[in-house]
């Protein structure tokens, strides 16, 4: 896939507002301020498609980019980002669940997760619940390049590990938007999703 062609297209903020030509999507999870924006600019070698600043009225949001005529990646909210009134956190959780749970399109997760702090709590029930409902996951350690090589190869072998009871399912690598490490990796990944068959 050409990435480099990726048009922002809409804010969905319910399903109902979701582009009807998607027959494969793929989206982008993680805690706020771990790199997500970055790792999705830098994957499309777009900079400023995903604003790494936090645009008001999207971060609520199911953000559509458009990266073939029927093919898509969706920028979900950075979780974690509390700056809004209890009663709108808890429609988007339903929103974000029925997403999840019910979209036939999405072929997979990119989860990033910052690779000083991997798998907090919300990372693991991001996978138990994803995981359970057989979407497969791709997590990317993300600001890479914070740690020297060997530190970086332990942090990747260790949440490999951590992660064997979902072998199947999940798969991990590192991923720097500043270097450039493992962004081929993450493109060939979302390539074969979208190549899988579209329903
Ligand atoms: P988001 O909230 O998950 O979308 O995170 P952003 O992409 O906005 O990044 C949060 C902060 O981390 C920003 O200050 C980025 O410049 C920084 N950042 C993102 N990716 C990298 C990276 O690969 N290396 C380093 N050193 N910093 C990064």
């Amino acid at each position: 896939m050409h990435y480099n062609q990726t048009k922002f297209l809409k804010s969905a903020q319910k399903l109902s507002q979701i582009p009807s030509e998607s027959k494969i999507e793929i989206a982008f999870a993680g805690r706020s301020n771990a790199g997500k924006s970055s790792a999705i600019n830098k994957i499309t070698n777009i900079s400023g498609l995903a604003k790494t600043s936090k645009t008001p009225g999207r971060t609520q949001l199911l953000n559509y980019f458009q990266v073939s005529e029927d093919r898509f990646l969706v920028d979900l909210p950075g979780y974690g980002y509390a700056k809004v009134a209890h009663t709108v956190q808890k429609e988007w959780e339903k929103t974000l669940t029925a997403y999840i749970e019910t979209r036939q399109q999405l072929r997979g997760i990119v989860l990033i997760m910052d690779i000083r702090h991997p798998l907090t709590q919300h990372d693991q029930n991001m996978l138990a619940w994803v995981t359970n409902h057989n979407i497969p996951v791709h997590i990317l350690l993300s600001k890479a390049d914070k740690l020297n090589r060997g530190p970086a190869m332990s942090t990747l072998l260790a949440v490999r590990k951590a992660l064997l009871p979902y072998a199947d399912l999940v798969t991990v690598q590192l991923f720097s938007a500043l270097k450039g490490t493992g962004v081929d990796d993450a493109r060939y990944k979302l390539d074969a999703w979208f190549a899988s068959d579209s329903v």
